[in-house]
């Protein structure tokens, strides 16, 4: 009753293009489900971790969806987001893991936005899989945002010692899944996985929404 109500207050848009959907569709229009922003094949090799997966490329109607999301207040889409992932997962024999976490974002940033983003995502993943995520990183300093640095060189540098374990006990031996939003060279990724191995996690895994060209 709630949802139908809520339905009618704010009819459900397509996340990418902006369309009212109909009653057939979810998350996604026809056209952008069979005709929309292509899906991403090729892998990416990033270090300490295990396997990465991503939805879309990071690019025209994909990118406007992820800035409405982070930026824009459009917290709803990480439902959407979460189904497409859920199945990508499956898609990819990823959906084995035994902890669901995300990178999280700064304190200080999160006061600013009002939320962060990946922990939306990793709830609503929860959701979709029936599992509940749990904390197992920490930022512990408010670094540049990495998209403002185009060398990689700079990147890695901009993100060394930044993150910080937590809940170990909970974590040691096992397989984790990381969330983020958005991947370019994979610098902040691989700097989570590497505190996280360095702290006893067995395998980290990576799914993000979408993956950017590098710079
Ligand atoms: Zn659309």
């Amino acid at each position: 009753m709630l949802h139908r109500l809520m339905d009618l207050l704010f009819p459900p848009k397509c996340i990418l293009c902006g369309k009212l959907l109909t009653r057939q569709e979810t998350d996604l229009c026809h056209d952008c489900r069979t005709d929309g922003p292509e899906f991403i094949k090729a892998k990416r090799k990033i270090p300490f971790v295990a396997q990465w997966t991503g939805i879309w490329y990071y690019k025209g109607a994909v990118s406007e969806s992820i800035q409405r999301y982070k930026f824009g207040n459009a917290r709803r889409y990480a439902d959407a987001y979460a189904r497409l992932l859920a199945l990508r997962l499956q898609q990819e024999d990823m959906d084995t893991f035994d902890i669901l976490s995300w990178i999280p974002i700064s304190p200080t940033r999160q006061r600013k936005r009002g939320y962060d983003q990946c922990y939306l995502l990793a709830k609503a993943l929860g959701r979709e899989l029936g599992c509940k995520p749990v904390r197992v990183l920490s930022k512990t300093l408010d670094n540049p945002p990495q998209s403002g640095i185009t060398s990689s060189a700079e990147r890695r540098a901009n993100v060394l010692g930044v993150y910080a374990a937590r809940n170990k006990a909970l974590f040691r031996g096992k397989r984790v899944l990381l969330l983020d939003d958005v991947i370019t060279t994979g610098s902040t990724a691989s700097e989570c996985a590497k505190t996280l191995q360095y702290s006893g996690v067995k395998d980290v895994y990576l799914a993000t929404i979408a993956v950017a060209d590098k710079k």
